[in-house]
C-alpha cells in the first residue's frame, strides 16, 4: 500500500534531480540538459530495466519533470517522449519496436513527438479525419495535424489516424510510428507566442507511403494504446505545471521577502502575502491528486487512474495560472521585465491549462463520468 509521504528514495530522487536543475537553471540549453539527465538515467526512469530503463513508473518520471520545472528548466519533450510515446511502444509494440525504439528512448539519444490534434477536430478527438489504408503490405497515410510539438527534433512522431474495421466499415483509431525524413512528412512551424525551446507545427500528408511494421502493435487495439498513453500525459502535464509554480512562487517570495517600498518589505502585507500562501497551498493540494494518479496508474489501475489523472491536470493548471499571475503581479514592474523573468510565463502557464485537454473538457469529464450529469454536446 503506497504511502502520501513520499519515501526516502523518492525524496532522495527530488533532491538528486533538484540539484541538476539547479546547476542549469532558467537560462539552460535545452539540448545540454536533455543528454545530461538522460545519462544520469532520469528520462528513462519509467522504463523497462530490459529496455535500459530503471524500471520505475509515471511517478518517478513526474518528480523528474517536476524538479527541472521547479528549477526553471521544464522538458516540454519528457511529457511526450518518454512519457506518452514509449509508454505506448512499451506496453503495446512489436518485439522489434520496443527492441528498435526503447533504448534509445530510455537513454534519451532519441525521440519521439505525439500528433494526435487535428484542425477541425480540437477537443473533439472522436472527430479526427486522419486516415490509413492498405496498398499491398505497406500503408497510406493522409491528414493534417496542428500544434504538434517538437517535430522538428524528434526522430519520429507517432501519429494518431484511423483505418477501416474490415467487420464494420467504421474508423477505428490506430497509431503509426513516422520518422522525421519519411518522403511526404511536411512540417511547417507555428509561430506561437511562447517563450520556449520547443515549437510547435503543423503538419500535412497526402497518401505518404509506410511500411507495414509503421503501424504500432496490433490493428486492433488502437483504442487501448491511445488510452494507455493519455494517463502519463495529463499525470506529466500536471508535473510540468506545478513545477512552473513552484518556481514563480519561489521567484516571487524571495522578492517580497527584500522588497521596501514603506517601513516592511512588502511580504509582510497581506494582501501580497495571503494570494502567495494560497497559491503554495494550492500546489500542494494538486500535487497530492497528482501523485494519486500516478500510483493508481503505476500500480495498473487505467480505469481508476483516468479519473485521477484528469483531476490532477485540471487542479495542476489551475494551480499554475494562478501562481504566475500573482508571482507577476508581486514583482511590480519587475514582473514584467526579462530580467527577472517571470512575464514570459504567463503565456507558458496558460498551456497546462489548455493542452493535452482543455480546462472545460476535463469538467465535462467529470460532469459525465463521475457525476453522471447528461451530456449537452
Ligand atoms: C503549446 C502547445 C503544445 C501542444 N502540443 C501538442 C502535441 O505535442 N501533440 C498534440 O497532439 N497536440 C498538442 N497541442 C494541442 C492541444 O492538445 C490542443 O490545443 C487542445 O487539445 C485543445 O484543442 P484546440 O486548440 O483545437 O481547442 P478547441 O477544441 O477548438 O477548443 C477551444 C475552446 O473551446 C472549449 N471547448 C471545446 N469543446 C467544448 C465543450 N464541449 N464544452 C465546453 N468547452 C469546450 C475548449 O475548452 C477551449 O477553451 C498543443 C497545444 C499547445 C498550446
Amino acid at each position: 500500500m503506497s504511502s502520501v509521504i513520499e519515501s526516502e528514495e523518492h525524496q532522495a530522487l527530488r533532491a538528486a534531480v533538484a540539484a541538476l536543475g539547479k546547476r542549469h537553471g532558467r537560462d539552460y540549453a535545452p539540448e545540454a540538459l536533455w543528454s545530461e539527465a538522460a545519462k544520469l538515467g532520469y528520462l528513462g526512469v519509467n522504463l523497462p530495466e530490459a529496455y535500459g530503463g530503471g524500471g520505475g513508473g509515471i511517478y518517478e518520471l513526474s518528480i523528474v519533470l517536476e524538479e527541472l520545472a521547479a528549477a526553471g528548466c521544464p522538458l516540454l519533450m519528457m511529457v511526450v517522449s518518454p512519457a506518452i510515446c514509449a509508454t505506448v511502444i512499451a506496453r503495446f509494440g512489436t518485439d522489434d519496436q520496443k527492441a528498435a525504439w526503447l533504448p534509445a528512448l530510455a537513454d534519451g539519444t532519441r525521440t519521439m513527438a505525439f500528433g494526435i490534434t487535428e484542425p477541425d477536430a480540437g477537443s473533439n478527438s472522436h472527430r479526427i479525419t486522419t486516415t490509413a489504408r492498405r496498398d499491398g503490405a505497406d500503408w497510406l497515410l493522409t491528414g493534417r495535424k496542428v500544434f504538434i510539438s517538437g517535430v522538428d527534433k524528434a526522430d519520429a512522431t507517432l501519429i494518431v489516424g484511423r483505418t477501416e474495421d474490415a467487420r464494420t466499415g467504421s474508423l477505428k483509431p490506430c497509431l503509426f510510428i513516422v520518422p522525421r525524413d519519411t518522403p511526404g512528412f511536411a512540417y511547417r512551424p507555428i509561430d506561437m507566442e511562447i517563450r520556449a525551446s520547443e515549437w510547435q507545427f503543423e503538419l500535412a500528408f497526402d497518401d505518404m507511403r509506410l511500411p507495414a511494421d509503421a503501424l504500432v502493435g496490433d490493428e486492433n487495439a488502437g483504442l487501448l494504446q491511445l488510452f494507455a498513453g493519455l494517463n502519463p500525459e495529463r499525470i506529466m502535464t500536471a508535473a510540468f505545471a506545478l513545477g512552473m509554480a513552484r518556481y514563480a512562487l519561489g521567484r516571487a517570495v524571495e522578492y517580497a521577502r527584500e522588497r521596501t517600498v514603506w517601513r516592511q518589505p512588502i511580504g509582510a502585507h497581506q494582501a501580497i502575502a495571503h494570494p502567495l500562501a494560497q497559491s503554495h497551498i494550492e500546489v500542494e493540494l494538486a500535487r497530492l491528486m497528482m501523485q494519486k494518479a500516478a500510483h493508481l496508474y503505476d500500480s495498473g489501475d487505467d480505469a481508476a487512474a483516468g479519473e485521477a489523472a484528469n483531476m490532477a491536470k485540471y487542479a495542476a493548471g489551475e494551480a499554475c495560472v494562478k501562481a504566475v499571475d500573482q508571482s507577476v503581479h508581486t514583482l511590480g514592474g519587475n514582473g514584467l521585465t526579462r530580467e527577472f523573468g517571470l512575464a514570459s510565463l504567463i503565456t507558458a502557464s496558460r498551456v497546462s491549462r489548455i493542452a493535452p485537454v482543455s480546462r472545460e473538457m476535463i469538467l465535462n469529464y467529470v460532469s459525465h463520468q463521475t457525476l453522471g450529469l447528461p451530456k449537452s454536446y
